[in-house]
């Protein structure tokens, strides 16, 4: 295994943290980025906001400066919701979801090309979500953030396919998280009901995804959608 510089935003919780944790297990060089700068313990951290250009440049150039190189893995996993239904949805929660989820993951792969085609190897992987290709009641912001991720892989595989960089989706289903455990015991039911594994994934079958798109085996693949959703979203 080739050991990699991998940056993973929003690495201090949640799916994030698995990540982190499995690439550093896996003996990569881990950096994850923190709004607070704060970081859980054992891991190496830079302060970084993914809605602002310079606060993206300065988190590479802080990460870049504790690899003793370029960033060579980018998990674009920083993201928020702000639900609501269509009639009642705000432009500023529309567009805060955008520009978190979409927007944020388009400047770090912005960020990160340059290095990326310099050193003629790269992986850039785009945490998604199940609900962008299925849709979901009262998410039309976070529903469309996450399906741009989509076009966002696809046109940065054609335009560096060609340089040893691969630009992926991955598309969680439901995850075992804080958000999913506090959802009342009868909507739990009936959500693991429609998914033909029967139960939700915890986050370290995120990473186990995340992990195998980072390494030397997958250089062929890009521009993919790979679902980690327990069947729930299959023919989308
Ligand atoms: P959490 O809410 O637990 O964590 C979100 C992370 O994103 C935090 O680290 C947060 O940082 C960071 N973040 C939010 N906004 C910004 C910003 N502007 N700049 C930098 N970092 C930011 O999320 P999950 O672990 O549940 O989800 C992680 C990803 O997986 C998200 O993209 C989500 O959409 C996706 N996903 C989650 C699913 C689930 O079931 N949980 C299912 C499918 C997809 P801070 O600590 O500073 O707030």
């Amino acid at each position: 295994m080739t050991a990699r510089n991998v940056l993973v935003t929003g690495g201090n919780r949640g799916i994030g943290k698995s990540i982190a944790q499995a690439m550093a297990a896996a003996g990569h060089n881990v950096v994850i980025t923190t709004r607070s700068g704060d970081a859980p313990e054992g891991m190496q951290s830079v302060q970084g906001d993914v809605t602002d250009t310079a606060s993206v440049d300065a988190a590479f150039t802080a990460a870049e400066a504790l690899f003793g190189g370029p960033v060579e893995v980018v998990v674009a996993n920083a993201g928020i919701t702000k639900d609501g239904l269509l009639m009642r949805m705000s432009d500023a929660d529309f567009d805060a979801v955008l520009d978190t989820n979409l927007a944020g993951s388009f400047r770090c792969a912005r960020r990160a090309s340059a290095g990326m085609i310099k050193k003629r190897f790269g992986r850039l992987i785009f945490i998604s979500s199940v609900v962008g290709l299925y849709g979901g009641p009262g998410q039309t912001n976070y529903s469309a953030s996450k399906s741009g991720l989509v076009g966002l892989a696809r046109s940065i595989t054609r335009e560096l396919g060609g340089r040893g960089i691969t630009a992926n989706v991955v598309a969680p289903g439901f995850i075992e998280t804080d958000m999913t455990a506090e959802l009342p015991e009868d909507r739990q039911k009936a959500y693991k009901a429609a998914i033909p594994a029967g139960r939700f994934a915890t986050p370290d079958e995120v990473a186990a995804a995340v992990l195998f798109l980072a390494s030397d085996e997958a250089a062929y693949i890009s521009g993919a959608v790979i679902p980690v959703d327990g069947g729930l979203g299959m023919g989308h």
